[in-house]
């Protein structure tokens, strides 16, 4: 008998679950998205189970109709419960979650067509220098106007001109015509006997079709891309969708040729700067099970597989991965849930894996597959301390006499360097001379940062941007203000200095911030048009440069800064994965590690190359300390517009405080960064016992307690920023 009720998950976390009535002769079952009427306003929702979903029974005649189904593949009973247990675990609303599932508003209109432009074969009645060149620009292609504005590098103005004129013609194409086919065995390489080994076991598992969570732990360039590739294949084989995630857009692109070289097409891409009408498209035929491959960013994961295979995480152990407005979730933790809801198997790889994921390894949740070479014969490179202390650079200078001959012996040599250090920007802070004002953020308690290519003071929390002042803004001196630091723009002229002839890459997100500038400095950099590359951890992953044989990290001390419990970890990854682009080739590598601190042990066991040092000296720290894998942290975060408003909340919270063995309480204390986008925080820090329910004593914790609409109360589960 067909349903006469429905309970729906509406897309608005401010609503709960809502009853509705289903119209005679609407065929709805779980997962349908439907639209339903909500007072004057129509919202769109997802049917649910009703014992899932609890909510205050309403009487059948209070029952308004449901409107109409929308025209898309009910959301499977995979994906809901993976939906629940999101929600659950991050202590988040179920409908912000069910909102990154639905996250094309696009998709769920019926079928759509756009408009492109061709040239017509046709000559515009009076030709300029700008039309001729777009029309020799744009011979044999088709796009939006947009689109080939940016193409044949002439304004939209012109090109509309020659639309006008009839030289280019609108042609009506589908939104959702279909994606090139990928080929399981378009380009199959010769695996190594390690690889083949490796790849056998990932074939195995995605044959196998149940869940399996896999640690594929492989030094840089052991070639783990060119391993998983294996069980992509099989899955394709299979005709099961996959899902690579990766933790940067910007190193897309060189995988999207690498895949490309392999299966003979392009996967489909997912992040967050698709145009809509790509993403609309994307979604739909990841929802149909048209698209075989998809490869993105963190958001890809909740989106409506029809029938995935597998899960790559790659580069697991990056921290983008952690989500941290919104709901603040870690997409490789999410990535193995998803796996196991949809029993296939989830493949982390990593050549510096986090701690959890190696410990879930060693006890045996995780299965651990090893590369412990470099492909084809490439050795691991040779790593040396620059102490500091010793070695002093000069007055404004940050490169060190050792690091500095290696750069000109590189540079003798016709070989590539590549200088690394985490920070963006010219400086960090900028002061006057006279009177010592700093430039801080109005909106944040955080320094304006120098950039200097783009003559701007802005702020890296907030994006508050202002042009540098020619005076002092505090006592009106002239041309005082000093530059404080080193980010990778002072680095960069530095070279410049010691290097004149050389020519310097600066790779950040500023200068870097487009597929298309990132295949551009790939595209240079393999043809040895790049001596130097200075660049922020955007460099530290993924890119294969042959030639490349020095790395030097400016500053290996800078990340243990600050009160992060992971600093360690981080700075050893950072480290270990810049160090990892050197010598991938037929010549070997050498790196140089600028610290003051050569004997801290992290500093010490990258020297050593002794990396199970380190994680046995972390895993002790991390036991002793009771953090994440042995016990368990969340923070509450407090925030408002008003500062009064903000301690005052959060004082009433850690007044009605629980009172647990398993469970220690920290603060209220003002978050260290106390100001962020104009609001006021403060933070609570939880450290659990493993056998806590801590999710479930937060959630009735704050739910004893009331704020004014102005006060925001944020969860984060196993945080990464402690500011
Ligand atoms: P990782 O991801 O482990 O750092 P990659 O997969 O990027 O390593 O491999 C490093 C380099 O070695 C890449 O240029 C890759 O194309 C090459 N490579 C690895 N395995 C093979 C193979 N079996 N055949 C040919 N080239 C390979
Ligand atoms: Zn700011």
């Amino acid at each position: 008998m067909p349903a006469t009720r429905a309970r729906l998950l509406v897309m608005n976390a401010a609503l709960g679950p809502l009853d509705y009535r289903v119209p005679e002769g609407m065929l709805i079952q779980h997962g349908s998205v439907v639209v339903a009427p909500l007072g004057p306003r129509q919202v769109t929702g997802i049917i649910w189970e009703e014992e899932k979903l609890p909510t205050s029974p309403v009487p059948e005649s209070k029952l308004r109709p449901l409107l109409a189904i929308v025209d898309v593949p009910p959301i499977r009973a995979e994906l809901r419960r993976l939906i629940e247990w999101t929600a659950d675990y991050y202590i988040a609303p179920l409908a912000s979650v069910a909102r990154m599932v639905i996250s094309s508003g696009g998709a769920l209109r019926g079928p759509a067509t756009m408009i492109e432009y061709r040239l017509s074969g046709g000559m515009p009645e009076r030709m300029t220098p700008q039309r001729e060149r777009a029309i020799a620009a744009l011979e044999g292609e088709q796009a939006t106007i947009r689109e080939l504005s940016g193409l044949a590098g002439v304004s939209e103005a012109v090109l509309r001109g020659l639309v006008n004129q009839g030289v280019l013609e609108p042609v009506e194409v589908d939104i959702d015509r279909p994606y090139t086919g990928a080929r399981h065995d378009y380009d199959e390489p010769e695996l190594s006997e390690q690889q083949t080994e490796v790849s056998a076991r990932l074939v195995e598992a995605v044959a196998a079709e149940k869940f399996a969570p896999i640690l594929l732990d492989g030094v840089t360039g052991s070639g783990k891309t060119e391993t998983y590739f294996e069980a992509v294949a099989q899955a394709l084989k299979g005709d099961r969708q996959v899902l690579v995630l990766l933790p940067e857009i910007a190193l897309t692109e060189a995988f999207l040729s690498r895949f490309e070289a392999r299966f003979g097409a392009a996967p489909i891409t997912w992040h967050s700067s698709l145009k809509s009408t790509e993403r609309r498209r994307a979604w739909r035929a990841i929802a149909s099970g048209e698209a075989q491959v998809v490869v993105g960013a963190r958001s890809a994961l909740f989106l409506p597989y029809a029938n995935l295979g597998l899960i790559v995480v790659d580069e697991a152990h990056e921290i983008s991965f952690k989500q941290e407005d919104g709901v603040r979730y870690n997409a490789r933790d999410v990535a193995v849930m998803r796996g196991h809801f949809e029993s296939i198997p989830v493949v982390l790889a990593s050549a510096t894996p986090a701690l959890e994921s190696l410990h879930m390894a060693d006890s045996g949740t995780y299965e651990k597959l090893v590369l412990p070479a470099r492909y084809g014969g490439a050795q691991l490179p040779d790593i040396q301390l620059v102490n500091l202390n010793d070695e002093q650079p000069g007055r404004g200078s940050w490169i060190a006499p050792p690091l500095r001959r290696a750069l000109e012996d590189r540079l003798e040599r016709g070989e590539q360097s590549l200088l690394f250090l985490n920070r963006r920007g010219y400086a960090p802070l900028t002061l006057c001379r006279n009177c010592g004002f700093r430039f801080q953020c109005p909106n944040c308690s955080a320094w304006l940062v120098e950039h200097r290519l783009s003559k701007r003071l802005a702020c890296h929390h907030c994006g508050h941007e202002t042009a540098p002042p020619e005076k002092c803004p505090e006592c009106g001196e002239p041309d005082c203000l000093v530059a404080c630091g080193p980010g990778v723009e002072r680095i960069a002229d530095e070279v410049a200095e010691i290097l004149p002839d050389a020519r310097v890459a600066l790779v950040t997100s500023d200068t870097l911030n487009s597929p298309e500038r990132a295949a551009e400095f790939v595209a240079m950099a393999e043809a040895k048009a790049i001596d130097v590359i200075v660049g922020t951890q955007l460099v530290t992953k993924g890119f294969h440069f042959p030639e490349l044989t020095l790395v030097g990290v400016i500053d290996a001390d800078l990340g243990l800064e600050g009160g992060d419990l992971r600093a360690a970890e981080r700075t050893y990854q950072q480290v270990a994965q810049v160090a990892g682009r050197a010598g991938r080739g037929a010549k070997p590598g050498e790196v140089l590690i600028q610290t003051r601190h050569p004997e801290a042990p992290v500093i010490a066991a990258l020297e050593a190359g002794d990396r199970d040092a380190f994680y046995e000296a972390e895993t002790d720290a991390r036991r002793h300390a009771g953090a994440p894998p042995f016990g368990r942290w969340a923070a509450i975060i407090v925030s408002s517009e008003d500062d009064a408003e903000a301690r005052m909340a959060a004082n009433r919270i850690g007044d009605t405080r629980p009172r647990l063995d398993d469970v220690m309480i920290l603060g209220p204390a003002p978050a260290p960064l106390s100001l962020l986008r104009n609001r006021y925080r403060y933070r609570l820090l939880l450290n659990a016992r493993r056998s806590a329910q801590l999710q479930q004593v937060i959630r009735d914790w704050l739910s004893r307690v009331d704020h004014p609409p102005g006060v925001r109360v944020g969860v984060d589960i196993d945080p990464y920023s402690f500011v």
